[in-house]
């Protein structure tokens, strides 16, 4: 059982504050990422949980006992470090069971663990080589197995995928999401890469500049972002933007940005100021090479194909905006195309400070 609970935790190094009154609690057995631009701080939290760093202020408990004193190895985790850190002159059963010798575990228990730990990774045969011997998703799978034959409460990985081919990281990151299932613990896990933390986690936590701006699961975090920050960092191609107004057209309240006239029908606040963005997702985009009511005129920018759709550029009003859509998509470049939006799957944010509009 492991519960991680942040309590107002800051880190300053010097004058930069890394990390600012850091308040999140992590259940027991959760698949938690914290996710973000590099330097918001996603790799100090996950120091400061496992001992590597201490917090200028503010508390840690595991399973509501406080550990902010307790040094690294006194703390009931694990952590896969992005370089594998393995042993170079130890095999992968040496690197696998090093932690359990450090702890004096007896010599049979240890083989046996490694074992299962590498049952766990499909690393069996594996063992007698050493890390030179190795492909990179193998000797990421060894780095797992030197965390998970801890039997540790908690599991912290900072971007343990990041060194991986591209393949190999979509491979591992459905491996790494089974190892969670099969191993029912806590998991902490840091990466820039949106992506995988929308596939991998239960929730996740978006950080910018020391500051957790939404921590939700990931279809709320897609489908209601809290501000325009995290509705442009999840999400690819990301999310179009178009600055403008609200007005009351006839009882409707509508979006305008030059010749653009949206109606929004969800939106009940009123901000206090009326400019306001529009944030419309690629796939909430519908092109028609024919005019429709309500669409707006534009002219095709470029098309590129993704296989099962087409991602369009259109240039709209002066503005490029991005729309994915089924194949077919015939029209060529520079051709005129009527560009209509989801009405029901549109995001108002406040120009002034980018907070969401429910
Ligand atoms: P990345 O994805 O690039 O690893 P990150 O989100 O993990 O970034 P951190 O490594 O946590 O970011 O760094 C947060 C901020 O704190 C950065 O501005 C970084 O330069 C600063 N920082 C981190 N460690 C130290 C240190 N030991 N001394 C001084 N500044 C530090």
């Amino acid at each position: 059982m492991a519960e991680v609970r942040l309590e107002g935790i800051t880190k300053r190094f010097g004058g930069k504050t890394a990390v600012n009154d850091l308040n999140l609690t992590i259940e027991d057995q959760e698949f938690l990422t914290l996710v973000g631009p590099s330097g918001c701080g996603k790799s100090t939290t996950l120091r400061m949980i496992c001992g590597l760093e201490r917090a200028s202020e503010g508390n840690i408990f595991f399973d509501g006992k406080p550990v902010s004193w307790l040094p690294a190895n006194k703390r009931d985790v694990a952590m896969v470090f992005q370089s594998y850190a393995l042993y170079p002159h130890k095999t992968v059963r040496q690197n696998i069971g090093f932690a359990l010798k450090m702890m004096r575990v007896p010599k049979a228990t240890i083989a046996e663990q490694v074992l299962q730990a590498a049952r766990t990774l499909d690393i069996e045969d594996l063992l007698d080589r050493k890390p030179r011997e190795l492909s990179g998703g193998q000797r990421q799978r060894v780095a797992l197995g030197r965390a998970i034959v801890r039997d540790a409460g908690a599991y912290l990985l900072d971007e343990p995928l990041s060194n991986l081919d591209a393949q190999l990281r979509v491979l591992m990151r459905a491996e790494i999401k089974r190892l969670h299932v099969d191993v029912a613990r806590t998991f902490i896990y840091v990466t820039h890469d949106q992506v995988e933390a929308m596939t991998m986690s239960d929730r996740i936590a978006v950080m910018r500049d020391g500051v957790v701006q939404q921590c939700a699961t990931p279809e709320e975090i897609y489908e209601r972002p809290a501000n325009r920050f995290v509705a442009s960092f999840m999400g690819s191609p990301p999310m179009n933007f178009l600055t403008g107004e609200l007005a009351d057209v006839d009882g409707v309240r509508t979006f305008r940005s030059g010749a653009l006239s949206q109606e929004l029908g969800r939106y009940d606040v009123s901000p206090d100021d009326p400019a306001v963005v529009l944030g419309v997702r690629p796939e909430d985009v519908t092109l028609s090479p024919t005019p429709v009511a309500g669409y707006q005129p534009g002219k095709v920018f470029v098309s590129e194909p993704l296989g099962p759709d087409v991602l369009v550029t259109v240039r709209i009003d002066g503005e490029l905006l991005k729309a994915r859509v089924p194949v077919p998509f015939r029209l060529g470049h520079d051709s005129t195309v009527y560009v209509g939006f989801n009405q029901n799957r549109l995001h108002v944010f406040k120009a002034s400070d980018g907070t969401a509009l429910q």
